[in-house]
């Protein structure tokens, strides 16, 4: 193919491409295994799939589908269940477009933004792409120190971004030490608090963070339907905060950016809360039954608090390969520096014990 000759700038020239988890496609070819013995165990995705009532809401909706889509029956949904008021939301194309949008109206080429050493990598990639200079600060036991991160605060700091629970560690930041790190952030640096695994946590836990936006005007937090939801392939994710923050997004956004079969998911996703609190006990438990069975082979494991449990191996990459070979995927974490680790998502209770069993296996 001809060079298109194109001018790569700064940006684009420093920018890694995101490696999604490995596809059942290509694992079928390269092992010869079928696409039904698979064991998808990298995406951090839910194994049981969405809620029946969602699926629903997909039939219905297809029918519609010609038309462009209506946001408000979401926007509502979400304004109810989060506690907050329709204008202080902003939908996008997974929470990952949130990421980018906030990059897009915060930074640019002569500011600082401030990400953790092991954070998710999206939140670095997106910065990066805004042209600023992303400053990353050393982790503590894997998991974000915010003193770290607020010695890092310069004049050019505009955004400050947080994964809890963290991925790839798994890691938590209890709420009264994000708390303290709040209270401790010049108002007018804009603090992102990345929540995609907060419906795993125990729920009083999990509804104080939207409590702190009536306190700091100058918070973030994203939501995903991607997890707990079990609506990956869909894209649907959010942002909550402050209005004035909340319009700024709204005009960065692409007007009509969610689907009309995504929103209707969605908004039957979100009033099936029965089905949530269903997926976070076999999440409880499948995680309580991984990480039994990894100590049980003597292996160490990070803290976990969402739906993966992280796990330190001798021989990681070894390790990836022979699973790969057996139809098991789990996600190896070269790419976040962590050469030694690879990270399980909880499967089903068969799936999990299989995993267990291959590791058994497998020469350390
Ligand atoms: C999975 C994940 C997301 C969600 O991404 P979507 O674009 O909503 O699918 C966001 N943040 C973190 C930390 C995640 O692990």
């Amino acid at each position: 193919m001809p060079d298109p000759g194109v001018q790569l700038d700064q940006r684009l020239a420093q920018l890694k491409p995101y490696r999604p988890g490995v596809t059942e496609e290509q694992i079928s070819r390269t092992y010869n295994i079928a696409i039904a013995n698979i064991i998808k165990l990298g995406s951090n995705e839910n194994p049981y799939g969405m809620s029946p009532k969602a699926a629903q809401a997909i039939q219905k909706a297809a029918g519609s589908a010609h038309r462009y889509p209506d946001s408000h029956a979401l926007l509502d949904a979400l304004s109810n269940h989060l506690g907050a008021s329709a204008n202080q939301l902003v939908l996008g194309v997974g929470s990952t477009e949130v990421i980018d949008m906030i990059a897009r109206a915060f930074l640019s080429p002569d500011t600082e933004t401030i990400v953790s050493e092991y954070a998710f990598a999206m939140l670095a990639a997106m910065s990066h792409l805004s042209g600023a200079s992303v400053i990353s600060t050393p982790a503590k036991d894997y998991a974000h120190d915010p003193d770290a991160m607020l010695q890092a605060v310069t004049d050019r700091t505009r955004v400050i971004w947080l994964a809890n629970p963290n991925n790839p560690t798994g890691t938590y930041l209890p709420p009264a030490q994000i708390q303290a790190f709040l209270e401790k952030v010049p108002a007018h640096i804009i603090v992102v608090i990345d929540e995609a695994y907060k419906e795993y946590l125990a729920p009083e836990d999990h509804q104080r963070s939207t409590l702190w936006l009536q306190t700091y005007p100058n918070l973030i937090l994203l939501g995903t339907f991607s997890k707990v939801y079990g609506l990956a392939g869909l894209r649907i994710g959010y942002g909550v905060t402050n209005p004035k923050i909340a319009a700024i997004l709204n005009s960065v956004k692409q007007p009509l950016n969610i689907s009309t079969v995504g929103l209707a998911a969605a908004v039957a996703a979100l009033q099936d809360q029965a089905y949530v609190q269903q997926a976070r006990q076999r999440n409880h438990d499948g995680l309580q039954q991984l990480i039994n069975g990894l100590k049980d082979l003597h292996l160490t494991t990070l803290p976990a608090y969402g739906n993966f449990v992280t796990v330190e191996l001798p021989n990681a990459a070894d390790t990836n390969e022979a699973l790969l070979k057996q139809g098991i995927v789990v996600r190896p974490l070269t790419a976040y520096n962590m050469p030694n680790h690879l990270r399980i998502t909880v499967g089903t209770p068969n799936e999990n014990q299989e995993l267990l069993k291959a590791l058994q296996q497998i020469p350390a």
